[in-house]
Parts: C-alpha cells; structure tokens; sequence
C-alpha cells in the first residue's frame, strides 16, 4: 500500500491527476478546503443566511450537507434548511431518499419534502407515460427528453420551496463534472451566451423572485465526492435515474469520464477555462439578464423570464395535457 503524500499513512485513495496517493484524512482534509476554497472566492455562504440545501440522497448532494453543516458552525448564523424534491420515480428517488432522511437525522436538520405530484399533478413516471402515450396517438405532439421536462420541473420546485422556507441562498450539489459537461453542452449547442448564466453562483444578477444558487462542491469531482462520503461513513445512494439514458448530458459525461482516464485533469482544465471565460462574458450577460423582462406565471404565479404567456412549467404540462392541482 503506498504512502500517503502528505503525512505518510497509508493511503486509501490516489487523485491521478496530482499524482498524489492519499490516507483518508487527508483526503477529506482536502475535500472540505475545496469547499471552503469556493466558498471564499465566490462568496457563497455569509453570516445571517438562511440556506436551503437541495439533497437527493445521492452522493454529491450527501457529500455536500455533511461539509456545509461544518462550515456553517465554523461561519455562524447559518440556518441551513435541506430539501428533497421527489421527482415521484419508483424505485430510484423513494430508495434514494431515505438516506437523505437519515443523513438529515444524523446532523439533526429538518428535511422538507415536495413532490411532483403535489405541484404539478403528475409525477415524473406518469409525465413519461403521458409523453410516451401522446407520441404514439397524436403525430403532431412535440416529445421531449425526460430531462428536459424533469429538469424545469426540479428548477421549479426547487426555487419554490426556497422561497416558501425564506431562503436567502439555495445550495445545489453540482461538482466539478457537473460543471464541465453544462459547459461543453452550451457550446456544443452552440449557446456560448448561456455560459454567463452558470458557475459557482448562478445568481448574477439578485431578481426578485429567484433565490441565489451557490454551487460550493465545483472544485471537487463526482468520483471525490462518493471517496467522501465512504470515507466519512455518510449513507448515500449510488443508482442511477431510470431515464438519464435519454440524456445528451449522459452523452457528454460518458466522453468526459473516458478523456478524463486517459488524460487526468482535463476536467479541472475544463473547468478553469470556463471560469475564466466566464468573467469575460459576466458584464455582457449581467447587463442582459438585468434588462430581461421578470413576469409572473399568470397560471402558477411563479416568476419567469422569456417570451411564453405562461412559465415553461406550465407550457410543458399543457403540452402533455396534464390537469394541475394548484
Ligand atoms: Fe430527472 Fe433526468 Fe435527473 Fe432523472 S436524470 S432525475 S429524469 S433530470
Ligand atoms: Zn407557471
């Protein structure tokens, strides 16, 4: 067993793109200063906040409220308040979720739980019935990827309950990986001017009715991530979403986890050469989204900005003709 780099333990893990071995100390040592590390340069938690934290039961997001419950102590006057939006899809998030319960036990938090279901009238398994039903009956009706519905739907819900808990942040688990897909998806997509809109903090430009997303695991990759949470003994959940196959994202991720083992650190480089970009764009994007038009959802009243009548919530279930609740 090799030696760790830093202390000489034995190690438990190696990170192949700093040729560093390291023992599990000092590998969650690191972990937990990544985060601190955005935390500082993105001014993401600040005293007096009141953070809701989006957990799933996964490993990221897992990862992600074991470290935020340290550094809230260690900042003060954090209220940290986790949420789980269950999607409403069998045998993936119902299992995923009790270990969202049981982290939240452990650190003594609250767990609020909203449901697709409940806020849209249909779950995401009957959102897929539905689009797959209407594909085969009606050949001038528009099938979406379930991500893209899911994704609106999630976004929603999220900044929802955010608003509902008096939320000044909203914490989401994506990393490094995370990061490093979305960005070669916008110009894969040939959508470089939607590069302004993501990063550590998402909330460019503070608009009334949309609660700051801070992102603070984007030095940190996803492989990391579940290294923490076996290493610190967190319960989490590593199945995958039954329709993430339908996904460009699962696309590009499959591409970037075999050029990441071939070339360590391309992530990391990816990354940095997005931030980067970032602050070049930022002031050209900030007068942007700062001129954008804010409505509100005259059927949902959640606000949005674009050119619909009503928020793309909304437009996606008329479009699949499902009957809301609200
Ligand atoms: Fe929703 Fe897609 Fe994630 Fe599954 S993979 S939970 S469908 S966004
Ligand atoms: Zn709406």
């Amino acid at each position: 067993m090799p030696a760790c780099s830093k202390c000489g333990r034995d190690a438990v893990t190696r990170l192949y793109y700093t040729k560093q071995d390291l023992c599990s100390n000092c590998f969650c040592d690191v972990f937990e200063h990544r985060v601190r590390r955005a935390n500082r340069e993105f001014s993401l938690l600040r005293r007096g906040d009141v953070v809701a934290v989006a957990v799933s039961g996964g490993k990221d997001s897992q990862a992600m409220l074991f470290v935020l419950h340290k550094l809230a102590r260690e900042i003060g006057d954090v209220t940290l308040k986790p949420v789980l939006i269950d999607e409403g899809i069998e045998g993936y998030r119902n299992v995923a979720a009790e270990n969202a319960k049981k982290l939240c036990e452990q650190l003594g938090l609250q767990l609020h739980v909203e449901g697709y279901k409940e806020s849209f009238g249909a779950s995401m398994d009957e959102v897929m019935a539905k689009r797959d039903s209407l594909s085969s009956l009606d050949a001038r009706f528009q099938a979406k990827p379930s991500c893209t519905y899911c994704g609106v739907f999630r976004k929603s819900s999220l900044n929802n309950a955010a608003l509902s808990l008096g939320a000044s942040k909203l914490a989401v688990g994506h990393n490094c990986d995370d990061l490093a897909q979305t960005f070669l998806m916008n110009l894969m997509r040939s959508e470089p001017e939607r590069l302004g809109t993501i990063g550590a903090q998402s909330g460019v430009v503070e608009r009334e009715g949309f609660v700051t997303r801070v992102k603070p695991l984007i030095y940190n990759l996803e492989i990391e991530c579940a290294v923490y949470c076996r290493l610190r003994g967190l319960p989490f959940h590593l199945g995958g979403c039954p329709y993430a196959a339908e996904s460009f994202r699962g696309t590009v991720k499959d591409f970037l986890n075999s050029a990441e083992a071939e070339h360590p650190g391309i992530k990391f480089n990816l990354l940095h050469s997005f931030l980067k970009l970032r602050e070049k764009i930022a002031e050209e994007t900030t007068e942007k989204a700062a001129a954008e038009k804010m409505f509100y959802c005259g059927k949902c009243q959640a606000p949005y900005s674009g050119s619909g009548a009503v928020c793309k919530a909304c437009e996606f279930l008329k479009e699949l003709r499902i009957e809301t609740i609200a």
